[in-house]
Parts: structure tokens; sequence; C-alpha cells
């Protein structure tokens, strides 16, 4: 039997119970792999210890993530099902924004079919050109055994700066060994792709995009080349990284 649950906005845990709620939605619609779902509550885990919130460090990664998706030849943003049950509208958005650059698709649990159902997607939300599904368009990465090891000869491989959400670590590591500039967004500070990444964005991806979005329209209108290259080389990752741990390890039991 179908099951209706009502979201309503006063819920204290709305934002979260519709996120959920997305990618339940998403499941069903064969655009979510069942291991998604568990991936997204290992998000969710760390989503709590920042208070579900934008910390500073985050907005610094946002900020510096905008400088150098702006000055890219040609940056590629991959996506996989979480993201597009969850901001699939959004992501169509930052490509618009940037002008230049290119959307891949990459599935780690990959079936033709989802493949198929995500493309649509992507296409009801006016992105006409996907990559990453043509086969004779597609290499290898050199050393990665997985389903991910492929990628698009006009997209990622050409890219110099990827933009990987919720990526996973081997294939991470395997594009900074591919020598592209990686951007990833990922809730855990600790995983291998939030410390191979060039900059992690350790924030959920529903609040970051509309963000990055908001950001590139800033920097359009008021930095120059050299506000950009200055901002990229005052960015540390590191640094961002321990910061996120640090406000993750402050949280309290409140006092009654
Ligand atoms: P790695 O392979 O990088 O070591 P992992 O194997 O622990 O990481 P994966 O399942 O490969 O994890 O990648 C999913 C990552 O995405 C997790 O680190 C998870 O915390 C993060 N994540 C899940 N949902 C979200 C979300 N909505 N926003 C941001 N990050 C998320
Ligand atoms: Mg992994």
């Amino acid at each position: 039997m179908e099951r209706k649950i009502e979201l309503h906005e006063s819920h204290p845990r709305y934002l979260s119970l519709l996120a959920r709620e997305k990618l339940v939605t998403g499941f069903k619609r064969g655009l979510v792999a069942s291991e998604g779902l568990i991936a997204h509550g290992r998000g969710e885990c760390f989503d709590y210890l920042i208070g579900e919130c934008t910390i500073e460090s985050a907005k610094a990664a946002v900020n510096a993530a905008s400088a150098t998706l702006l000055l890219a030849r040609y940056p590629v943003i991959s996506i996989n099902g979480n993201v597009t049950a969850l901001c699939v509208d959004q992501v169509c958005q930052l490509n618009r924004s940037l002008e230049n650059s290119a959307v891949e698709i990459n599935l780690f649990y990959y079936t033709k079919e989802r493949e198929r159902l995500i493309s649509e997607e992507f296409k009801k939300y006016g992105l006409l050109k996907i990559f990453g599904i043509d086969p004779k368009n597609l290499v290898s990465i050199p050393e990665l055994e997985s389903n991910r090891r492929f990628v698009d000869r006009n997209g990622i491989s050409k890219a110099d700066v990827v933009f990987v959400p919720l990526e996973d670590g081997d294939r991470t590591i395997a594009l900074k060994r591919m020598n592209k500039k990686v951007i990833t967004v990922d809730l855990n500070p600790l995983s291998r792709t939030a410390l191979s990444s060039d900059i992690t964005i350790v924030d959920n991806i529903v609040r970051v995009i509309p963000q990055l979005i908001e950001c590139i329209k800033y920097h359009k209108k008021h930095s120059s080349e050299n506000d950009l290259k200055e901002l990229i080389e005052g960015f540390d990752n590191m640094d961002g990284l321990k910061k996120a741990l640090e406000v993750m390890k402050s949280k309290q039991v409140p006092i009654q």
C-alpha cells in the first residue's frame, strides 16, 4: 500500500525529512541506487554534528570554489543519483551560470537504465547535452578498477577543473593523478575524497549549490581575475577540514 506522509514546514526536522523524501522518491523512480540511501545516512550524521547549517570554513571553501570555477578553462560538473534526486534544478542553474562548463554523469552502481533516467531528468530541467553516456566517447582512467573508471573524452577527460560532489575516494584520487583540480562537497571531513580534493566544502549539497550560484554571480560582477587568483592562493583545504572537525568536536549536550 502506498504510504502517505505529510511534511510540515513547522516540523523541527523539516528540511532533513524533505531531503529523505526526495531520495526515497528518487529511489522509487529508479534514479537513486539503494546504496545511495545509505550514503545519505552517513552524510546526515555529520550534518547533525555541524548543526545542519553552513559553517564558516564551508563559506570560505564555497568562495574559493566559485573563484576556481570562474577561472577554469573548462570546468565539468560530475553528477550521480543522489545529486540528481536532491538538486537537479540547482545543478542545471549552476551549469548555466558558468557558461563554459559541462555536466557529466558518473554512476558508482552503474546500470544503463539508471543512467538513462538520470539524463532524462536533467533534460527536463533544460540540460540538453550530458556527457558520460555515449560508449564511443568513454576513455578509462588509468589504475582505477571500479565502474567509475570511465570518463568522457569530451567531458572530464578534457576538463581542467572537476566539481565532484558526493564522490568516492578512489575516483577522486584518480582524478588528482590525472592532474585535475578537484572541488568536492562532502559532509565527512575525514573521507578520502575530502582529504584528497583541492577544495572540500564540508556542508550539505542542498545548501551548497545555491550559495555557489550566488557567489559566482557576486564575483562575476565585483571581482577581477587577480582578486580571484588571490582568493584561491589564500585558501588552505587542510585548515578548512580541521576547522570543520573542531566544530563537530565542540558540540555539547544541552544543559536543561
Ligand atoms: P571515501 O570513498 O571518500 O573515503 P566513503 O566511502 O566514506 O568516502 P562514499 O559513500 O564513497 O563515502 O561517499 C559518499 C560521501 O558523501 C560520504 O562521505 C557522505 O558523508 C557524503 N554525503 C552524503 N550525502 C551528502 C549530502 N547530502 N551532502 C554532502 N555530503 C554528503
Ligand atoms: Mg567511498
